[in-house]
């Protein structure tokens, strides 16, 4: 007999890739130019020019063993080297390569640290909204997935309630900022008043409880002002799960890291977990061209500008149609409320406009639609009037 929870997780598609398979056949019946696709967090900017020219002269002038043969199992020691020099300039913590774990992507990321710290019956917590696939994650590695309420309209974490969820259960928790499907950042207040409870809860449980920070998008941020809080500043039971597939437009290469705060209590040991949960999944070697490539570009970030032009084109139309939002501070995602309660209504009739955008109740929160503008603006400017025509129709 198959395992079953797999048969389910392979034969049930998630809703945005239902939507995308979708926009791909629509397309084939009306051309492309007609659908107006914001489903999938596909970046549609460029990766900078560094990275073409990286790799072409990684190909001229390195071995092959180096460009597509084993790395060590973590991943090559002066790619690791690299990057926790690299977080150590920027954000003042003592990273060693030791403390760096290579994988493909942020998704191998998450599923390792998971798998690394949760035994069965553990709880996780979540934050509202939050990307979907974290129930996979948190479910295949045993645990159970706790979802905390945001704070209404902010979409900031709702500190009381997470102190509600909170029990002697709770193994890790994860924070996801610039936030996917919401846009928003989280504060440094919210950050401080976060950890600040944990450590609280850590010293009553008399058990580590980690913070786990989910961060593709941390350089998707469009105002200089704007600070993403390096979380293991605040709270030393921090593994930062990060991935190049946003920062450099490179989500088809698979790859990322995670990285195991210093100063955690039994660090050595949660970074053997990491390497026997890398080892347990078969997430072993990340792509080893790809490790070459950001040990020499840690650092560079796509052009940013683009989405927030993007973001301000779609804000201001939307909201002046009567849609309501939170303005993104990141990422590049607008999280709008349907103009109805049930999104999954709201999103049919935004269809049936060619407007093909993601109801976000298995993001946790009811009643929301996501739209992913990491697309080519013509296709914002060509959708407004259907956004238009759709607000009006709800206004008749
Ligand atoms: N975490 C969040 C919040 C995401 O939005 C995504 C992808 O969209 C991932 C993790 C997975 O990223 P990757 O493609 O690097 O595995």
């Amino acid at each position: 007999m198959l395992n079953e929870k797999m048969y389910a997780l392979g034969s049930k598609r998630s809703v945005i890739r239902e939507i995308f398979e979708y926009c791909k056949i629509r397309a084939a019946e009306i051309g492309a130019d007609k659908v107006y696709d914001f489903s999938i967090g596909n970046p549609s900017v460029e990766p900078p020019k560094i990275i073409a020219d990286t790799i072409a002269d990684l190909v001229k002038n390195e071995s092959s063993v180096a460009l597509h043969g084993y790395t060590s199992a973590q991943g090559d020691a002066g790619t690791r080297a690299a990057i926790s020099d690299y977080i150590n300039s920027k954000f003042s913590v003592a990273l060693t390569a030791d403390n760096i774990y290579m994988t493909c992507g942020a998704a191998a990321s998450l599923t390792i640290t998971l798998r690394a710290v949760v035994n069965p019956g553990d709880e996780c917590i979540v934050f509202a909204p939050f990307f979907t696939e974290y129930r996979v994650f948190i479910e295949n590695a045993g645990g159970k997935v706790v979802v905390s309420e945001p704070e209404e309209k902010t979409f900031q974490i709702n500190i009381s309630d997470f102190e509600g969820r909170i029990n002697e259960k709770t193994k890790a928790v994860i924070i996801n900022s610039p936030n996917n499907p919401s846009g928003v950042v989280y504060s440094e207040r919210t950050i401080i008043a976060l950890t600040e409870l944990l450590k609280r809860k850590e010293a009553e449980f008399g058990h580590p409880i980690y913070l786990i920070a989910d961060e593709p998008y941390r350089e998707l941020v469009f105002d200089e002002t704007t600070v993403v809080p390096y979380v293991m500043n605040y709270y030393d039971d921090t593994v930062v799960c990060y991935s190049f597939s946003k920062a450099l437009s490179l989500p088809g290469e698979r790859i990322g890291y995670i990285a195991v705060s210093p100063k955690m209590q039994n660090s050595r040991n949660v970074y053997l977990a990491v390497c026997g949960a890398g080892r347990s999944l078969g997430y072993v070697c990340a792509p080893s061209l790809f490790q070459q490539v950001v040990k020499r570009t840690v650092g560079t970030t796509v052009d940013v500008s683009v989405y927030k032009k993007n973001r301000d084109l779609l804000y201001d139309n939307l909201t002046s149609y009567g849609y309501e939002c939170v303005k993104p501070d990141g990422a590049f995602y607008l999280f709008v409320k349907a103009l109805e309660p049930d999104a999954y209504k709201f999103f049919e009739k935004a269809k049936q406009k060619e407007i093909l955008v993601v109801p976000c109740d298995d993001f946790g929160v009811k009643g929301y639609v996501r739209i992913a503008y990491c697309v080519d603006e013509a296709r914002i400017r060509n959708a407004l009037p259907a956004f238009k025509a759709l607000a009006e129709e709800y206004k008749e």
